[in-house]
């Protein structure tokens, strides 16, 4: 599957995905994944790079920023991040090329630029090799042949629901791991209400994890930061 270039393709590179993991390395940064960087002005228009559906439209004041996810077809995610203006939702059907919104220099950015990152489930990979200023046909792309096999045994009627919590802190920190030890990627107001994926027990603190790399404390030195809805 190819994808468009989600800024002009003519703008200029200022870290590719190899520089983005060796900068990791260096630096032994667990939590920081390959993409691309493109400076591009402050309200340059950011474009989707498949067709998809908008999974998230988040704000990470100390990472991503103002960024959007969007799923596409073939178990392919994109990311698009330090922007500015955001013109979709989640749960919105978009277009290849279609408008998402304007670039900026919001989160952890230190510049206007678009970083931008592709991965296949959760692996994250280069999206340099697969960027096209043009798609044949729809773009929605043919199914892939994936050389595994694997039994994905039988499909339950309905999935089972996660169970919620619910935020009753004034905000609570989402951390990347089970502890104040891991560094806080973003907060949650009050009332949010979150899908829980999984409970870890630390002595007498109790940690949600709510995503990928995504924890937050549901009691945390005696004090009750969330409820069970
Ligand atoms: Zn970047």
């Amino acid at each position: 599957m190819k994808f468009l270039y989600p800024v002009p393709s003519t703008s200029i590179v200022t870290q590719t995905f190899e520089e983005h993991v060796r900068r990791a390395q260096a630096n032994n940064w667990q939590y920081y994944n390959g993409g691309i960087d493109w400076a591009v002005p402050t309200g340059t228009s950011i474009k989707a790079a498949q067709d998809g559906t908008v999974k998230e439209v988040r704000n990470d004041a100390t990472g991503y920023g103002t960024h959007v996810r969007i799923e596409h077809a073939n178990n392919y995610l994109t990311i698009y991040a330090h922007m500015q203006k955001i013109d979709v939702k989640a749960g919105d059907k978009v277009k290849a090329g279609q408008v998402i919104g304007k670039s900026d220099n919001t989160g952890n950015s230190t510049g206007p630029h678009l970083h931008f990152e592709l991965r296949k489930g959760s692996t994250p990979i280069d999206p340099a090799p697969l960027l096209v200023t043009k798609l044949d046909g729809t773009g929605s792309g043919q199914e892939e042949v994936v050389e595994s096999g694997g039994d994905m045994g039988i499909e339950p009627a309905q999935f089972p629901a996660l169970p919620k919590a619910r935020v009753t802190a004034t905000l609570l920190n989402v951390r990347t791991g089970a502890g104040t030890e891991y560094p806080a990627i973003t907060t949650l107001p009050a009332g949010t209400e979150v899908e829980v994926l999984r409970k870890v027990v630390k002595g007498n603190d109790i940690w949600l994890q709510i995503g990928r790399e995504q924890f937050i404390a549901l009691k945390y030195q005696g004090q009750v930061l969330g409820k069970w809805v």
